[in-house]
């Protein structure tokens, strides 16, 4: 979720590369869950979380909808966000013992809190969220560990390029007529949630289907 904040307010002031060692260890989170709960419908997934729980689940976009996910409205784009139970019991993978039940294929704002990205000249730096986080003594952790995606390069691609067509969709957005709108947003939701991955290399996919994306913004924008 894209935040205007004041960078001196909400961190440490520095700017981190993945390979940059940041005061990110807690202990493994020990008795604490704080950050899966009430946290809103604020854990807005991309295509790659999708590709991880549809691979991992076994499960369709369809079926992962209601159970696991609901969509909700972005600067005129419609994005999937992971559901929280009713009863304010939080994220709906959260277990009996208040651990992640999905770990190792979690989504990438889970893997990420509570390092957030700066998004710059078509790139992006990390940073460190300092009151997210009420652990004390945390510990350094290379970023690239803490994320745990591999390929990590080919991952960062992907995040700067999903982000950066977004915006350039949103922006478009404001001067849409109501039916093109909704024209693009079944388009986008469709081409990149909807219709399946193959369970191999994703950022193939990926990339094609952001190309054509790429080139009917391009059309619709008239650049
Ligand atoms: S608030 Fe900190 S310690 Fe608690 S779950 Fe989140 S990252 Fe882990
Ligand atoms: S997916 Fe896992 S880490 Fe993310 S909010 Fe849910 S329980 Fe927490």
């Amino acid at each position: 979720m894209e935040r205007h904040v004041n960078m001196n307010e909400i961190s440490d002031g520095k700017k981190y590369k993945s390979n940059d060692m940041v005061k990110l260890g807690c202990n493994e989170c020990e008795g604490c869950s704080d950050c899966c709960r009430q946290v809103g419908n604020s854990i807005i997934l991309d295509p790659w979380d999708i590709f991880m729980l549809q691979k991992n689940l076994s499960k369709n976009f369809e079926e992962l909808l209601g159970e696991i996910l609901e969509l909700h409205v972005v600067d005129g784009v419609v994005l999937p966000n992971l559901k929280l139970r009713q009863n304010g019991e939080g994220c709906v993978f959260l277990n009996e013992e208040g651990r992640c039940g999905i770990h190792a294929f979690r989504p990438g704002f889970c893997r990420l809190f509570p390092l957030g990205r700066l998004y710059e000249n078509q790139s992006f730096v990390y940073f460190l969220q300092t009151g997210e986080c009420k652990k004390e003594r945390r510990t350094k952790v290379k970023i690239s560990k803490w994320l745990g995606v591999a390929p990590l390069a080919a991952y960062e691609k992907f995040i700067c390029q999903w982000h950066y067509l977004l915006k350039e969709i949103q922006q478009a957005a404001k001067e849409m007529e109501e039916q093109e709108l909704r024209k693009w947003s079944l388009y986008f939701l469709q081409e990149f949630f909807v219709r399946p991955y193959d369970t191999e290399d994703f950022y193939i996919q990926f990339e094609d289907r952001y190309q054509k994306a790429k080139e009917l913004s391009c059309n619709v924008q008239g650049k």
